[in-house]
Order: C-alpha cells, then sequence, then structure tokens
C-alpha cells in the first residue's frame, strides 16, 4: 500500500467512523477509569434536581422561556430579556465542520436557524432539557444515533446541519440571546488532507466583516512538524487562543510531542483551550487520552501558558476541581456542567477562572447562558466576572 493510502486510511480509522473501538485496558486507562466513568453518570442523573437550585427541566430550549430570563416573540423566536446583562462572551464556539471529502461550507450563508447538533426547536413535546445535569445527559439514544451520523456525514459527503452552522445563523442566535462576542474554534484533527479549519474559519471572519464579535483562534496537529511555525502565522493574522482536541486528535496533552506546541504559545502569549475531560458519548477508545491526569504534566511544565478545560473537564469535573486547586494557570470553560457543579466550581476554584462557553452549534446558545445566570442570580460581580471580565483578561482585551 502506497503511504498516501496508508495515511488515509490511518486517519480514517482514528476518526468518528472508528465507534466501534473497542474498549480494553491501555497502558494509561483502566477498569477503575472505566468504572468512574459510568459511576458518574448514574450519580449525575440520580442527583438531577436534587441541589440547591431545585427542579431544573424545561421543555427543550423554547421551555427556557419559563425562567425570567427569556422570553418568546411573536414569531416565536427564544430571546434573552435580561436588561442589565453585561457584554457576554463565549469562550468556546465553533462554524460548520466539512473534513475529507466533504465539500466546504459557504459560512457566509442565511438560513433559516441553525439546526444545532441536539436540536430542539421543532415541536417537541417530549424534549426534556435538565439544566442540573451534564447537557449530553438529555441526549436520547436516537440523538445520539442522529449525532453520530452527522459526525460521519461532516467528514464525507457533507452535512445538512453543518451547512446551517454559518456566521450569519450564529450572529443571529446570539443577537437573539445577547451574547456579545465568540471565540471561533477550529479543532486539528491530524487528518491526511482535508483538514484545515483554522484558515477557512479565519478568512470566513475576515470576510463577514464581523472582526468586532468574532475572535478567531486556532488549531494545530503534534504530528505536523510546521505547528510551531503556523501558531506564528495565525497568530500574525489575529488568532488570540489555540483549540487542541486530544480525543478527536488521538493525542495525550502530557505527551512531550506536544512540548513545542505550548513553547510556542508560552512565547506568542496565546491561551489554550483544551477540550477537557470524558464526554462519555464519544468513541471508548478516545476516552483514554482525556483523563484529567494526563494533563497535568502540561499545566506543570509550562506555567506561564494559560490553559482553559473545554466544558471544565466534562464527565470528570471532580478530578478537574483538584487539578484547579493546584494549577493557577488552569481555567475552566462552564460549557455543559450542571447548575449545582457550576456553583460548586464557583465556590471550590473561585470566581476569577471560570468562563462563559456554549459549544455552539452542539447546542443552542441560551442553554449554556440559563446555567450562568441561574448560577449567578445573587452574585452579580460574579455574573460580570464569568460572562465577559475574566475571559477579556485572558485574551488581553480593552
Ligand atoms: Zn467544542
Amino acid at each position: 500500500m502506497d503511504l498516501q493510502r496508508r495515511k488515509l486510511l490511518a486517519g480514517l480509522a482514528a476518526t468518528p467512523l472508528a465507534i466501534a473501538a473497542g474498549c480494553g485496558e491501555t497502558a494509561r486507562y483502566t477498569q477503575a477509569d472505566a468504572l468512574a466513568l459510568d459511576n458518574q453518570r448514574i450519580r449525575d442523573r440520580e442527583q438531577a434536581g436534587k441541589g440547591p437550585f431545585g427542579d431544573q427541566r424545561y421543555q427543550g430550549y423554547l421551555g427556557l422561556s419559563d425562567l425570567p430570563y427569556f422570553e418568546l416573540d411573536d414569531s416565536g423566536t427564544l430571546r434573552c430579556v435580561v436588561a442589565d446583562l453585561p457584554p457576554v462572551l463565549d469562550i468556546h464556539a465553533h462554524l460548520g465542520m466539512a473534513l475529507l471529502f466533504a465539500p466546504r461550507i459557504d459560512l457566509q450563508a442565511r438560513h433559516e436557524r441553525a439546526l444545532h447538533l441536539l436540536d430542539w426547536e421543532e415541536d417537541d413535546t417530549e424534549a426534556v432539557l435538565d439544566l442540573d445535569m451534564y447537557i449530553n445527559g438529555n441526549f436520547t439514544p436516537s440523538d445520539l444515533r442522529e449525532m453520530r451520523f452527522e459526525a460521519v456525514t461532516q467528514l464525507l459527503w457533507g452535512s445538512r446541519k453543518a451547512e446551517t452552522h454559518t456566521i450569519p445563523n450564529l450572529i443571529a442566535e446570539m443577537d437573539e440571546t445577547k451574547v456579545t462576542h465568540s471565540v471561533i474554534l477550529p479543532v486539528d484533527f491530524g487528518l491526511p488532507f482535508g483538514d484545515n479549519l483554522t484558515d477557512h474559519f479565519m478568512q470566513a471572519i475576515e470576510e463577514s466583516g464581523e472582526q468586532d464579535r468574532l475572535i478567531p483562534g486556532a488549531s494545530v496537529h503534534p504530528s505536523d512538524s510546521e505547528a510551531p511555525a503556523k501558531l506564528a502565522r495565525y497568530a500574525a493574522a489575529g488568532a488570540r487562543m489555540v483549540k487542541l482536541h486530544p480525543a478527536m486528535g488521538r493525542f495525550f496533552p502530557d505527551d512531550e510531542a506536544m512540548f513545542p506546541i505550548y513553547r510556542a504559545c508560552d512565547e506568542l502569549g496565546l491561551p489554550v483551550i483544551f477540550h477537557g475531560g470524558r464526554a462519555g458519548i464519544e468513541p471508548e477508545a478516545m476516552h483514554q487520552y482525556t483523563l484529567m491526569r494526563h494533563y497535568e504534566g502540561a499545566f506543570r511544565a509550562f506555567p506561564n501558558v494559560q490553559f482553559v478545560l473545554g466544558h471544565a473537564g466534562a464527565r470528570d469535573a471532580e478530578d478537574a476541581i483538584t487539578l484547579a486547586t493546584r494549577h493557577p494557570n488552569l481555567w475552566f470553560d462552564s460549557h455543559g456542567q450542571g447548575v449545582t457543579m457550576l456553583a460548586r466550581m464557583l465556590d471550590e476554584i473561585g470566581p476569577d477562572r471560570l468562563l462563559f462557553g456554549t459549544d455552539w452549534p452542539f447546542y443552542h446558545l441560551a442553554s449554556a447562558l440559563a446555567k450562568v445566570l441561574i448560577v449567578t442570580e445573587d452574585r452579580p460581580a460574579d455574573r460580570v466576572a464569568v460572562l465577559y471580565g475574566n475571559a477579556a483578561r485572558l485574551l488581553g482585551l480593552s
């Protein structure tokens, strides 16, 4: 087999197509690790609604209009109606992804609305959005099947949903929810071709004229010996943050092969946002890469680099809190966590390292915003810090 074919097959095997890759122990992933994830899932579901905020179940995204923060307008669109909201900066958003063979998405196109990967705007009286558990616990088995199918289409022939993950659609949803700024994060999957989202997203932001609101991020992969040079180029072109995805990229964050990337981020003053922790819905073969203990070597070796854990460690949030108490250069992206856990994070790591994130277009922006508003209801200074102040400090915005 020629090298190109071998690289292609290796890339494909490592993508979401490898869903049935199986589990089993590896040198860095034990049976106890797998068990801890199962237990977290059970506990999270059992304890939902029993915390300090009580029952937090809503009928899909539109049901969030039961909260005082949102209303449905005449056209049935959910709108944020908080009058004295500070600026809101979303540290974790994406645009439509098309990889490998999938045709490029027109990121300037306007569609009626963005089709979220967990999509609940259609009349769905069965939809239950519980804000007091990890967000993907709301997926039904059919939601999960659909999401996996979408992930495959994003690699092969293009995804119907991803086509709607455009700049005009994001801006419209930001306006509806009073989100003022979004950091747009590409992901470098380390595929052999069709994998250059950083340039695609950066160009699209420039073409859109929305540079005041959309802040470009960059991504690289450790298999690329040019990664440090690319980061310098991206930083010069305006990138403010670097997204690294250990699960999709199949690398351990504490691997020394990563260190040239962290060194470049240190020199360029770029914070790193990791996909952090096990989400629990990815192929099990990916779980080993995102255990919290596999990040700590990076935090320790590069104390001047500011690291953000996407999803605040996801289902490994307990371990993430322990790490944050040890490493002052570790910040959390609020996305995904339930309200009880978010309140705990505010108390245990303090209000200064928690950042508002949404992981759009997986979910509606309002679902992440609602949680921060609930948790900061009686904490106005913390609300300003989480929604904007901390991110402005991290990104060096004035
Ligand atoms: Zn993400």
